[in-house]
């Protein structure tokens, strides 16, 4: 599933790699506790095919929470809040995600319809 191209998808991502070592009280090279903490809390499903270890599977819904935080919110409601929880703040608190997939092609929306509605999550 393609949710927002690079690089500002790529941007996000690693700027999720960031947030979850300087949010960890250990860390492992790249990944810190904070993710694994966060994942364990939210259990959710890995959002892309990209998801090797739980610093990947937190990278991709920080992408996410970043570029779309609407769609976040309706595809995986949990980490979204775990988010909020721990002190995060969408930038784009009002848009609707379909107003920040503006341009993308059909199917992305018609997928994400699927997903938000609970078909094919
Ligand atoms: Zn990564």
């Amino acid at each position: 599933m393609r949710l927002i191209g690079p690089p500002y998808g790529v941007l996000a991502h690693e700027l999720g790699h960031h947030v979850d070592v300087l949010r960890s009280t250990t860390v492992d090279r790249y990944r810190g506790n904070f993710s694994a903490d966060l994942r364990r809390q939210a259990s959710e499903p890995k959002l892309t095919n990209y998801c090797p270890d739980d610093g990947e599977w937190f990278a991709e819904m920080f992408r996410l929470f970043v570029t779309n935080p609407d769609l976040l919110r309706g595809l995986r409601p949990r980490t979204y809040a775990a988010l909020i929880e721990r002190g995060f703040c969408p930038v784009f608190c009002s848009d609707d995600w379909r107003t920040r997939l503006a341009g993308a092609p059909a199917r992305t929306i018609d997928i994400n319809e699927r997903r938000t509605s609970g078909v094919g999550s």
